[in-house]
């Protein structure tokens, strides 16, 4: 919807302001525009469990597809929508994107998938994220159960009683629970032991260098251990080559991500993806 777009949409433009501030505003501009005028876009990448090969999960990746620029990446845009406050209605569009996406494939007939939703350390903190994430799963009718919230270390971190709050009110609700980025972050040991995780995502710096690495090596191994006995599923990030997808599937790792399967794509190619393993 268009309420609650946030403040600081307006502001008198001022000779002493600075290039960099003026371009932000107009990144910030253009994307309260893109929301309204419905030019964001959901990728999907898929999840692969490492024993079987078989695709059990989604990310939802945002896109923006600017009428003159073309497809934006997140990486330019996520962090005006965090400065901006614009974070909270884009973030609850593309839950309820998700979901709906995702319903729409089960009700088609595909196999459940497991549906990753990112979640921004703004809108996990200060959002109404309980009632916003309630209100995707109503109006979709798409299962708690299948669908996973990721969530930053850092965002965990920052305040973690509220965050352990907030983590736990989510898991009543049935949804899964994954870490971002696992080991880039500060969250510490203590913090991760008490909240309700259910998956750790290595997050893709740690696999680059695999196998030229030997410390990646150590540490992927050392996550992946890590995860197994405090019961997470473990999941690896950016795995590009053969090499790195043995070596994990060496190390027992569950499931994985990146270019060796596929690139985040359009709805309708990740649907042909999952129809063409389900024959
Ligand atoms: P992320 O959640 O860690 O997502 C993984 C990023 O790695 C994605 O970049 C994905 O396209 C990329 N990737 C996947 N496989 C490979 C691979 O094999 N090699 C390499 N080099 N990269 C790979 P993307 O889509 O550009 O998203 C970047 C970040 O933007 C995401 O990192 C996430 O933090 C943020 N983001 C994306 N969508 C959303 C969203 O809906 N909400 C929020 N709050 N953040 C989002
Ligand atoms: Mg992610
Ligand atoms: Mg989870
Ligand atoms: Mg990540």
């Amino acid at each position: 919807g268009a309420k609650a777009l946030g403040r600081g949409a307006w502001c008198f433009y001022d000779e002493a302001m600075t290039q960099a501030a003026r371009e932000r505003l107009t990144l910030e501009a253009r994307l309260r525009r893109a929301l309204a005028e419905g030019e964001l876009r959901l990728y999907y990448q898929p999840q692969v469990d490492i024993a079987s090969g078989r695709i059990v999960g989604a990310e939802a990746l945002l896109r923006w597809q600017d009428p003159d620029e073309g497809l934006i990446s997140p990486d330019r845009f996520i962090p005006v929508a965090e400065s901006s406050g614009l974070i909270a209605p884009i973030g609850q569009w593309v839950l309820e994107e998700a979901c709906r996406q995702a319903q729409q494939w089960l009700t088609a007939g595909l196999p459940a998938l497991t549906m990753a939703v990112n979640v921004s350390p703004r809108q996990f903190l200060l959002g109404d994220l309980v009632a916003g994430v309630g209100q995707a799963l109503s109006q979709s009718g798409f299962p708690a159960n299948f669908l996973e919230l990721e969530i930053t270390e850092s965002a965990m971190a920052e305040r973690p009683e509220q965050a352990l709050a907030l983590l736990n009110r989510l898991g009543d609700l049935g949804l899964r629970l994954a870490v971002d980025d696992f080991g880039t972050g500060y969250s510490s040991l203590a913090h991760i032991k008490r909240f309700p995780i259910d998956v750790l995502k290595i997050d893709q710096g740690f696999v680059r260098d695999i196998p030229e690495s030997a410390d990646d090596m150590a540490i992927c191994s050392a996550i992946i251990a890590m995860g197994h006995s405090m019961g997470f599923a473990v999941l690896a990030e950016g795995v590009e080559t053969p090499a790195q997808l043995d070596f994990l599937r060496e190390r027992g790792c569950d499931n994985y991500q990146g270019y060796l399967r596929s690139r985040p794509v359009p709805p309708d190619a990740f649907e042909a993806l999952l129809r063409a393993q389900s024959v």
